[in-house]
């Protein structure tokens, strides 16, 4: 594969934004679709969310016959409207921790930099909805320059997230001009994408993207954003394969989402499918309380139990850490189903995942 990268280079230009450009964005285009009916196309005329809708080209036909997951995941819903009180603008605390525009810098060694807030399609329980999709708060030249100098001056910053929005929605050109820029920080050693793009357009994993990242001197990852085994079509899986077959490791965060992966064997179908495609599950996201979205959060008690009923049913190289970030910008954890309990001092008790029987144990 990494042989013939430039014979395949020749073949792919730029058909992904052919693709992207094939996306549902409107409620008109909904309707058209009879993806919506009468009523629901007169309930989100009435009301404008916040996150702007686009439904990518490689799912309108499986939204059209009733795939629910897929749905639930892109077709606005009127219950986005329905706000609760404990549920944020910014729920994981973005802006708290951000010292130049672009930049978030929560913990000592690592930065979020978000160049843009566009993606290859939204999803309706994004929590970063009050930003993403509105391109005005895409990074402007000269606060992109902030940025970098902002990177470059912080000798403690030893990885760069760059998220959004979907940094794999730039164009080739765009990329590239921040990639050399990085390449430039001697202290940056790990580059990180975070990018739901391997699901949502495929074709935008080009052998020219893989060149481009190879060119850097970093150790980059990449971790994709997949929340449904029907996510993973051939042209995915070829996506993935294409950046693993290139030396670039790819992890997968999920969000645990209602109706969407909620039990037990769509979770199960989802983290498997991801280890037989060489895509390690990294972390499983309790959803943030972002503004309307009640209606993708079960309650954290059962997410719990569901995520302790996967020890030991799958490998231990499909489970994922169960994670939670922590409102008003605390941070995430990890939730351990699992967790050890200490009943009298030196005396510990942990619970099988065969058998659910409890053990107690001396470590002193
Ligand atoms: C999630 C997040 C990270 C990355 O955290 P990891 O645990 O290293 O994956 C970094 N910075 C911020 C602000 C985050 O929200
Ligand atoms: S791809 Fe990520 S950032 Fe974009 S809408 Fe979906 S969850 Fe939000």
């Amino acid at each position: 594969m990494t042989n013939d990268l430039n014979t395949q280079l020749k073949a792919t230009t730029e058909n992904w934004a052919k693709d992207l450009a094939k996306g549902l964005t409107s409620v008109n285009q909904l309707a058209q679709q009879q993806i919506i009916n009468t009523q629901q196309t007169a309930d989100l005329n009435k009301i404008k969310s916040h996150l702007d809708i686009r439904i990518p080209n490689a799912f309108i036909n499986e939204i059209k016959n009733n795939n629910e997951v897929l749905a639930k995941q892109f077709v606005p819903s009127a219950k986005e409207l329905i706000f609760l009180p404990e549920e944020l603008e910014d729920p994981i605390g973005d802006e708290i921790w951000s010292p130049v525009e672009g930049i978030t810098h929560r913990y000592p060694d690592r930065v979020l930099l978000k160049p843009t807030y566009m993606c290859a399609a939204y999803c309706r329980f994004c929590f970063r909805r009050y930003k993403v999709s509105h391109s005005e708060y895409n990074l402007k030249e000269e606060s992109y320059q902030k940025a970098v100098e902002y990177i470059k001056s912080n000798n403690k910053i030893s990885e760069v997230i760059l998220t959004g929005g979907d940094p794999l929605t730039l164009t080739d050109k765009v990329l590239n001009k921040i990639l050399l820029d990085l390449r430039e920080i001697e202290h940056v050693k790990i580059l990180r994408f975070h990018t739901r793009v391997p699901s949502l357009l495929p074709l935008r994993i080009t052998p020219q993207l893989i060149k481009i990242l190879k060119e850097t001197n970093k150790s980059i990852w990449v971790v994709t954003h997949i929340n449904h085994a029907d996510e993973f079509k051939p042209e995915t899986k070829k996506a993935l394969a294409l950046f693993i077959d290139n030396g670039i490791p790819v992890l997968l965060q999920s969000v645990l989402l209602k109706g969407v992966n909620s039990t037990s064997a769509d979770l199960i179908n989802l983290l498997k499918l991801a280890v037989e495609n060489r895509v390690k599950p990294y972390y499983l996201h309790y959803p943030d309380l972002a503004k309307g979205t009640k209606h993708f959060r079960i309650p954290l008690a059962e997410a719990i139990s569901l995520v302790k009923s996967l020890r030991g049913k799958i490998s231990g190289l499909c489970i994922p850490h169960f994670i939670l970030d922590i409102p008003g910008g605390k941070g995430k954890i990890e939730i351990n189903p699992h967790s050890a309990k200490q009943v009298s001092v030196g005396l510990w008790q942990f619970e099988s995942p065969l058998d659910g029987s409890i053990v107690q144990i001396k470590y002193e």
